[in-house]
């Protein structure tokens, strides 16, 4: 197991790159810690396998260093890193039995055969296919296939990491659960640093100690996910977790006061004079819905969704909502609305601004 360091790493697809938009991977400076889960999480398109490539070993930064405890592998292939990599699609011997890509990782290192024979039934019981274990990958499902890639990229107790590239695309929703679970476990168990990438917030929030969230070819934020739901750095960490995301409101900010649209509302901290695309940024979790003082809105329709309600409404045109308690009711004279001030956030340019306390 490793620290792996990030020392002013970039990759840009094609030679000769001259802005920051010719590069898929924006300079990024990062330590992953020893022993940590980590998520990497954005959508499709914005980075995260070439970042979890550049990793391995599989491609070449146009830029930079990677450092494994301090010690220089930018140059070295993914087999001198001691790497272990599962990617979106199954990647299996067919010809070969379960068994036997299972062991394969193990017999390429040489590992004792007592041991390879216990540790493959071992793995086989974790991927659900201990009655499977004779037969041949040919002719499996990709389901199954896929389950054996997850089973050889775990077989190894001594990687330094172990990489997943989006593993259960192709898995059914039920055993997702469950090798998801398995996963989180076999970290406990062995304790390796885990990167792995998803776009689905609810993979990564409950599979990692720390959410790295990518935006555009950049990290816009690393934390865990009390820390994203409480204090999204850029605005897309707050839309892009939650259900529904954070609400981002254009308004004119001046000292502890923000305007929006001529309705002016208290912040817990003062800001300096603020230029640029000025926007608040509030959870739905921290909006009230009344039919006292606030914000003027229009409801547009209720959602129970179980454990509380969705409101879905207009404030100045623009979209808003409101996560109401499951009990409470919605009546029609509830036509304002108003913030937790401790959880206003205040964006320059989709980031997030500091301010002074009050
Ligand atoms: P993600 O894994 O988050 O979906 P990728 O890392 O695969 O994103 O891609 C990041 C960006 O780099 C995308 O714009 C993609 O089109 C581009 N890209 C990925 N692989 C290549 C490649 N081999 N050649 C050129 N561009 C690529
Ligand atoms: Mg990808």
């Amino acid at each position: 197991m490793a620290k792996i360091t990030l020392d002013n790493l970039a990759h840009a697809y094609y030679p000769n790159p001259k802005s920051e938009d010719d590069f898929a991977l924006k300079e990024l400076n990062h330590d992953w810690a020893d022993g940590e889960a980590y998520a990497l999480l954005g959508s499709s398109g914005c980075g995260k396998s070439t970042l979890l490539n550049i990793i391995s070993g599989l491609l070449h930064p146009s830029q930079g260093r990677i450092l494994f405890d301090d010690h220089d592998v930018t140059h070295a292939t993914t087999a001198d890193r001691n790497i272990a990599q599962v990617f979106q699609f199954p990647v299996v011997y067919d010809t070969m039995t379960v068994r036997d890509n299972l062991a394969f990782p193990l017999k390429n290192r040489g590992a004792d055969p007592s041991y390879i024979k216990q540790r493959v039934q071992q793995i086989g019981q974790m991927i659900g296919m201990e009655a499977m274990l004779d037969k041949r990958a040919r002719g499996l499902t990709a389901d199954a296939k896929q389950k054996i890639s997850l089973g050889r990229g775990m077989v190894r107790e001594d990687v330094n990491a172990l990489l997943f590239d989006e593993p259960l695309t192709v898995i059914d929703p039920h055993m997702k659960w469950e090798l998801r679970t398995q996963l989180k476990s076999l970290h406990h168990e062995f304790g390796h640093t885990m990167i792995y990438v998803t776009h689905d917030q609810t993979e990564a929030l409950t599979f990692a100690d720390k959410v790295v969230v990518m935006y555009d070819g950049r990290v816009v934020q690393i934390g865990t996910p009390q820390e994203l739901f409480e204090r999204p750095e850029h605005t897309f960490v707050g839309y892009f977790i939650g259900s529904p995301g954070m609400n981002v409101i254009p308004a004119e900010v001046s000292g502890n006061l923000a305007n929006v649209h001529g309705a002016s509302l208290t912040l817990p901290r003062g800001y300096a004079s603020l230029t640029g695309k000025v926007e608040i940024g509030v959870r739905p979790e921290f909006v009230m819905l009344t039919a006292g003082e606030g914000l003027p809105v229009t409801v547009r329709r209720v959602e129970d969704v179980g454990r509380h309600k969705i409101v879905r409404a207009a404030l100045f045109g623009n979209d808003i909502n409101v996560v109401a308690g499951e009990g409470q009711e919605i009546s029609p004279d509830m036509t304002r609305i108003s913030f937790d001030p401790a959880h206003v956030n205040v964006y320059v340019d989709d980031w997030l601004t500091q301010g002074e306390a009050a």
